[in-house]
C-alpha cells in the first residue's frame, strides 16, 4: 500500500523533487492509525515534515481508507522501538498463510450505531485499534441477528487492513470443534495448535455453542490461556452472558469474564430506520420514508429480518411490476390499514422534563414519583408522566420504565391503560392532561 501512496505522490510532484525527498522514504509501522516512516536524515525528515506533511497525510488517508496521522522518524529512532511489523516483512522467513475466514461486507463502516449498540460498538472499535492491550477478552452478547458476527468481523477486518502483518482467525465455536474432532481422528493436534495458538487475533464466534462439550472446553481452555499470555487478542460472542451458559466449567466461565462484557439490544425506532435507510441504499432501492417507517413498526428486533423484508419487497415490487409503496409493504407482510406507522421517539423531549412537569403540576417530588410510593397523589403523578411519556414522547415502554426505576415494562403498559380509562370519566384529570400536553408539545416546537 505505501508503495501506491508513493506512486501517488509521484503524480503530484515534480519528479526532480520526489526523487530527493521521497525516494528513500521507507514504512517503518502502522499502528493504531500512526503511519511511521523513516527519512534518510533530519534533513530530508525536516524538509518534509515542513513542507508534505498534508499531502502524504491525505493520499494515505486515501489509500488506507481512514485518517492516518505520519510520523516521521530519523534512522535511529526507527530501529529502536520493538518493530514487530517490520521485522516480520524483513528477515523472518513469512508465516505461513492462515485463511481468516472474514467477510468483507463486514466491516465498521457498513455498520449502524444506535442507543442499542452504542457500548458493544465503541469497544469493538478500542479493540480493534489495540488488539490485546485494551479489553481481552471481549466478550459481545445479545439476541439473534443483532449484529454480533458483524462487530466481531468488522474487528477483525480493521486490523488486517490496518496491520496487515497480524493475523487473524475468525472462527465459529462449532467449525473449532468439528476441527479438532478431526484433528483428534486424524493424529493431526500439532498442526491443530499450531494453528490456533499463534494467531495475533482470535473471533470465536457463538461461544455458547460450547456449551455441555467438555472435551472441546478443554481445548479451548489452552488455547485461550496460550493467546492470553501471549498478549494476543480474543473475541467471543454469545447469545447470553457468561454466568448463563450452562455446563460451562469455571475456569472457563472467569476467563469469559476477565476482559469486558459488552451487550447487544434490540434495536429502537430510529436505529431501525437508520439500518433501513443504509441498505435502501447500498442495495439502490428507491424507498419513500414512510414505507421504511412502516417496515421498522412491523419488524421489531431481528436486523437480518429487517434485512431481508427491504430485499423481499423489492423482488415482489419488480415481480408485480408495482411500485414500492406502503400497499405494497401491508400486502406482503398480510397486515390491513390499522396497523399505524409507529412515530420516533421525541428525543427533544427528555423523559426528566416530562417528569419535571408533572410534578410541579401534583404538587410532588421528582424522588417521590421515581420511588415505589403507592400513595394515591404520588401514584397518580407518576401513572400520568409515564402516560406522557408513552403519548407525547414516543418512548418505548422499557425505555419509561427504567427511567422510572422499574425493572418490569409491562406497569409501563399498565399505567397507559389506566390514564386512557381515566380521561374518559374523569374530566377534572382531563384537563389536566390536556393542559400538560399542551405544554410538553410547546417544548418540542421550541426545540
Ligand atoms: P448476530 O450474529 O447477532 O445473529 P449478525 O451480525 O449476523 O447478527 O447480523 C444480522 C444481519 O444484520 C447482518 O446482515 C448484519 O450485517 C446486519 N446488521 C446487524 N446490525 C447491524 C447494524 N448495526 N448496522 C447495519 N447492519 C447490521
Ligand atoms: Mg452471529
Amino acid at each position: 500500500l505505501w508503495e501506491k501512496c508513493l506512486n501517488e505522490i509521484k503524480k503530484e510532484i515534480k519528479p526532480q523533487l520526489f526523487k530527493t525527498w521521497f525516494q528513500d522514504l521507507k514504512v517503518v509501522s502502522l499502528e493504531s492509525n500512526t503511519l511511521k516512516l523513516k527519512a534518510k536524515d533530519r534533513i530530508v525528515k525536516e524538509y518534509l515534515e515542513k513542507h508534505y506533511l498534508p499531502l502524504i497525510k491525505e493520499i494515505a488517508a486515501k489509500e488506507f481508507r481512514k485518517y492516518v496521522d505520519v510520523e516521521i522518524l530519523l534512522p535511529e529512532e526507527a530501529h529502536k522501538p520493538l518493530q514487530p511489523e517490520l521485522n516480520l516483512f524483513k528477515g523472518l522467513p513469512k508465516k505461513k498463510e492462515i485463511e481468516s475466514n472474514l467477510n468483507p461486507r463486514y466491516t465498521f463502516e457498513n455498520f449502524v450505531v444506535g442507543s442499542s449498540n452504542q457500548f458493544a460498538h465503541a469497544a469493538a472499535m478500542a479493540v480493534a485499534e489495540n488488539p490485546g492491550r485494551s479489553y481481552n477478552p471481549l466478550f459481545i452478547y445479545g439476541g439473534v441477528g443483532l449484529g454480533k458476527t458483524h462487530l466481531m468481523q468488522a474487528i477483525g477486518n480493521f486490523i488486517k487492513r490496518m496491520m496487515p502483518s497480524k493475523t487473524v482467525v475468525y472462527v465459529t465455536t462449532e467449525s473449532f470443534m468439528n476441527e479438532l474432532i478431526d484433528a483428534l481422528r486424524n493424529d493431526r493436534m500439532v498442526q491443530f495448535r499450531e494453528k490456533y495458538r499463534t494467531v495475533d487475533v482470535l473471533l470465536v464466534d457463538d461461544i455458547q455453542f460450547i456449551s455441555g462439550k467438555d472435551r472441546t472446553q478443554i481445548e479451548f481452555f489452552h488455547t485461550f490461556n496460550a493467546l492470553y499470555d501471549a498478549g494476543k487478542q480474543i473475541v467471543l460472542t454469545s447469545d447470553r452472558p457468561p454466568k448463563d451458559i450452562p455446563t460451562l466449567t469455571d475456569r472457563l466461565r472467569s476467563r469469559f469474564e476477565w476482559g469486558l462484557i459488552a451487550d447487544i439490544q434490540p434495536p429502537d425506532f430510529e436505529t431501525r430506520i437508520a439500518i433501513l435507510r443504509r441498505k435502501a441504499e447500498a442495495e439502490g432501492i428507491d424507498v419513500d420514508d414512510n414505507v421504511l417507517k412502516l417496515i421498522a413498526t412491523i419488524i421489531k428486533s431481528n436486523i437480518r429480518q429487517l434485512e431481508g423484508a427491504l430485499i423481499k419487497l423489492k423482488a415482489k415490487a419488480s415481480l408485480e411490476g408495482r411500485p414500492i409503496d406502503e400497499e405494497l409493504v401491508r400486502d406482503m407482510f398480510s397486515i390491513d390499514s390499522s396497523v399505524k406507522v409507529e412515530n420516533p421517539t421525541r428525543s427533544d423531549l427528555p423523559i426528566d422534563e416530562i417528569k419535571e412537569l408533572v410534578c410541579k403540576k401534583f404538587d410532588v417530588t421528582i424522588e417521590q414519583i421515581e420511588s415505589s410510593s403507592r400513595k394515591k397523589q404520588i401514584a397518580l403523578a407518576r401513572q400520568v408522566a409515564m402516560y406522557l411519556a408513552r403519548k407525547v414522547g414516543n418512548y418505548s415502554f422499557p425505555k419509561i420504565a427504567a427511567a422510572f426505576n422499574r425493572n418490569d415494562h409491562t406497569t409501563v403498559m399498565h399505567a397507559v391503560s389506566k390514564i386512557e380509562d381515566l380521561r374518559e370519566t374523569n374530566q377534572e384529570l382531563n384537563q389536566i392532561i390536556l393542559e400538560l400536553e399542551e405544554r410538553l408539545n410547546a417544548i418540542i416546537s421550541r426545540t
